[in-house]
C-alpha cells in the first residue's frame, strides 16, 4: 500500500512539473514576443471616418457592422504596409483609399451633394519629414481624391490646386477619372434634397443648421508613423451637403483638416470645417506640443474640448505622435474612427462611450 501511494504521489509530481513547465515555456514564448516587438522600432496608424451627431438608437445593426468592418479593413490595409516596412504617406493613401472606394463615407464614392445637385471633392496630404504638402479641392471626376492631392506635393510646384485645373493635372498624371454619376448614392441625394427643401421653406441665411448636421459630416482621415520614424496625414471628403458657391472646407487646408511633422505629431481633422479652418485645428494641436511641450493627448484635448467649442464648432480629430502615441478626441455623439499599433492591437469606435 505504501508503494502504491509513493508511486502515485511520483506520478502526480511529474505530471504537474511537466505542466507547469509548459506554462512557463509559454511564458517565456510570450515575453520572448514582447520583447523582439519591443525592439523592433515603433510604428502605427490611426483613421476616422466623419464625427456628427452619430447616436446608437438611430443605428441598424447591421449598419453598424459595416461601418466596423469598413474601418477594420482599411486600418489593416495600412497596418500591413508599415508592418512591411512601407511609409507613412504609403500607408495613409492606401487606407484612405479603401474608405474613399466605400459609399458608407463622405469621401469619394459616397460623397454628399452640393445644391445643385453635384459632388464637389476636396483632399489633403502631408509629409511630416519634409513638411511638404498637396492638396485639392472641388474636384468633380476624379476617383481617388488623396491620390490626386498626393500627385500635387511630389509632382507639381504646387501645394493646393483646385476645380478644372487640378482636373487636368490628375488627366496628364494618368490617375482613374470616372464619370461624376460614379459618385451618386441615393442617401447622400435624399439628404441634399431634404437639407435643399429646408433652406427655402425656412427661407434660413445661415450656411449650417445644427438639425442636419449629422447629414453633413462623414469624412475620411488618416495619420501614420512609420518604422522609420515618420509621420504623414492625409483627409479626403465631399464636405458639408448642400453646400453652395463651391464652398471649401477644412479638409484641403494644409493646418486646418491635414497636419504633419516629424517632429511632434500626425493629424487629421472632421467637422463642421469653417470652424477648423478658423482655429487652423490640426497645426494647433503640434504647436502646443512643439511650444508649450503638451503631450498629444493634451494638445488634442485643449483644442478640441476648448478652444473649438468657444469658437463654436464641433467635430473631432485623429492623431499620432513621433513616439506612437495616439489620440482620438471628438466634442460631438460619436467618431468613426479606430487605431492600430505595432503589435496588431485593434481599438475601433463610434460613439462616445
Ligand atoms: N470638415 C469637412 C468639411 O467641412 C466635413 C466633415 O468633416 O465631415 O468640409
Amino acid at each position: 500500500m505504501k508503494k502504491l501511494l509513493f508511486l502515485f504521489s511520483l506520478t502526480l509530481f511529474i505530471s504537474c512539473n511537466q505542466n507547469s513547465s509548459k506554462t512557463s515555456e509559454e511564458n517565456i514564448s510570450k515575453s520572448q514576443k514582447a520583447t523582439e516587438n519591443d525592439s523592433q522600432p515603433n510604428f502605427g496608424i490611426v483613421i476616422h471616418g466623419g464625427a456628427g451627431t452619430i447616436l446608437k438608437e438611430n443605428m441598424s445593426d447591421s449598419l453598424e457592422q459595416a461601418y466596423k468592418a469598413k474601418l477594420e479593413e482599411a486600418i489593416r490595409t495600412g497596418h500591413e504596409i508599415l508592418a512591411n516596412g512601407g511609409t507613412a504617406l504609403e500607408a495613409v493613401q492606401r487606407t484612405i483609399n479603401v474608405m474613399e472606394d466605400s459609399p458608407l463615407f463622405n469621401s469619394a464614392r459616397g460623397a454628399v451633394f452640393t445644391n445643385k445637385g453635384k459632388n464637389e471633392l476636396d483632399a489633403s496630404i502631408m509629409d511630416g519629414s519634409t513638411l511638404n504638402a498637396g492638396a485639392v479641392a472641388g474636384v468633380t471626376n476624379v476617383k481617388n481624391p488623396i491620390n490626386l492631392a498626393y500627385e500635387v506635393m511630389v509632382n507639381s510646384d504646387h501645394v493646393l490646386l483646385s476645380g478644372k485645373g487640378a482636373e487636368q493635372f490628375a488627366e496628364e498624371q494618368g490617375l482613374e477619372i470616372v464619370d461624376p454619376e460614379y459618385f451618386y448614392t441615393e442617401r447622400r441625394f435624399k439628404a441634399m434634397e431634404r437639407a435643399r427643401d429646408r433652406d427655402k421653406t425656412e427661407n434660413r441665411t445661415a450656411f449650417y443648421d445644427p438639425l442636419t448636421k449629422d447629414e453633413k459630416f462623414g469624412t475620411v482621415g488618416c495619420a501614420a508613423l512609420d518604422k522609420n520614424g515618420n509621420l504623414a496625414a492625409g483627409t479626403s471628403t465631399g464636405g458639408m451637403s448642400n453646400k453652395k458657391y463651391n464652398r471649401i472646407g477644412d479638409s484641403p487646408i494644409i493646418g486646418a483638416g491635414t497636419y504633419a511633422n516629424n517632429i511632434t505629431c500626425a493629424v487629421s481633422s472632421t467637422g463642421w470645417g469653417e470652424y477648423f479652418i478658423r482655429g487652423v485645428v490640426a497645426y494647433d494641436i503640434s504647436a502646443l506640443m512643439e511650444y508649450k511641450g503638451l503631450s498629444l493627448q493634451e494638445a488634442a484635448h485643449e483644442v478640441i474640448q476648448n478652444k473649438l467649442p468657444e469658437l463654436g464648432g464641433d467635430g473631432g480629430i485623429i492623431a499620432i505622435d513621433h513616439k506612437g502615441n495616439v489620440s482620438m478626441e471628438f466634442n460631438t455623439a460619436g467618431m468613426y474612427r479606430a487605431s492600430m499599433n505595432k503589435n496588431g492591437e485593434l481599438n475601433i469606435g463610434i460613439y462616445s462611450e
